[in-house]
């Protein structure tokens, strides 16, 4: 045998292992750079890609509009998974809201992450004690294809208010946001997001701001109407401008898919997650007081994909 031909069976021996792990690309629909799902993403793919070599798979997870974005980019098949607000996850399956005549039938949940309070941040210097004072006011709603832009909606239509009530009603992205608070462009930001997160963080270290609370008989009616709607509070003490807590109402952050997507990938993902939870828990504060057992139902209305039932099912977590 010439030392060519040995060379040549050589590789073909090692195309032959790595064709075990074959390589598989997976993207992740998250949100602006400043907000939580961004960490989301980043950080379930920094545990997937740990495992490439063995699974094949390798993950990104780019910054996106968010929820209504990542729904339809995974419905299209132009992404694998990504991350949503529990309302529109409902809602895309239903086929009611925004989604009403294009439901997503093979929409699949796979875990919920951290709670997302409905948050509305104002100047100091605005006069907004609360969200009946935006009336009138510049306010930034959210970026299209956003989660925040597409609540804020269901909860002008629950107060009777429209687009018009405010002098302004901007569509600006998570990262400009905090910018144009500062610079006097907007009175107040409404955002449907983790904390602490870097938007508002950014926000408060530019400019005298607070978080206001939002509440009434509408918020009860949408709370009292919808499972997936919860009251929530913002601690006091997390964000300069905030000593005490502030009453709001909010839904999960959740993290889906659709059935078209392999068992074998979501699977490995989850897996991914779960069997380096205490790393995963460490990537954000955010997730510090995440529980598996909350995870794999609380928020989730489509049904569990497949590959995440054999992992929860493999760990004793399901029947
Ligand atoms: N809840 C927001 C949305 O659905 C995104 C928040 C974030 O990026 O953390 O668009």
């Amino acid at each position: 045998m010439t030392i060519f031909k040995s060379i040549a069976i050589a590789s073909a021996l090692v195309a032959g292992t790595a064709a075990t792990a074959q390589e598989k690309f997976i993207t992740i629909g998250t949100g602006g750079q400043t907000g939580v799902y961004f960490v989301v993403g980043q950080s379930i793919c920094r545990l997937v890609n740990r495992d490439s070599a063995t699974t094949g798979l390798k993950c990104t997870a780019p910054s996106t509009g968010g929820s209504i974005a990542n729904i339809n980019a995974i419905k299209a098949g132009d992404m694998d998974m990504g991350v949503a607000q529990s309302d529109w996850q409902f809602h895309a399956y239903n086929g009611s809201s925004q989604f009403e005549g294009d439901k997503f039938d093979k929409e699949r949940a796979v875990f919920s992450v951290h709670s997302e309070p409905f948050t509305v941040i104002a100047r100091a210097d605005a006069g907004i004690e609360s969200f009946d004072d935006l009336k009138g006011k510049r306010v930034n709603v959210g970026n299209p294809g956003s989660g925040q832009l597409a609540t804020m909606e269901v909860v002008l239509a629950a107060k009777g208010w429209t687009m018009d009530d405010f002098a302004l009603a901007s569509e600006l992205k998570p990262a400009e946001q905090a910018a144009a608070l500062g610079d006097n462009k907007v009175d107040a930001i409404v955002y449907t997001v983790g904390h602490p997160n870097g938007s508002i963080q950014e926000a408060v270290s530019t400019v005298d701001a607070k978080l206001v609370p939002v509440q009434g008989e509408a918020i009860d009616k949408l709370v009292a109407e919808n499972p997936f709607y919860a009251y929530a509070s913002i601690p006091g003490g997390m964000y300069k401008g905030t000593d005490s807590d502030v009453k709001t109402f909010g839904v999960k952050a959740t993290f889906v898919t659709s059935s078209d997507v392999d068992d074998d990938v979501v699977y490995e993902v989850v897996k991914a997650v779960f069997d380096n939870f205490d790393r995963f828990k460490k990537l954000h504060p955010a997730f510090e007081n995440l529980k598996e057992e909350e995870m794999i139902k609380d928020g989730l209305s489509a049904p569990l994909h497949d590959g995440a039932v054999k992992y929860y099912k493999e760990r004793g977590w399901m029947e």
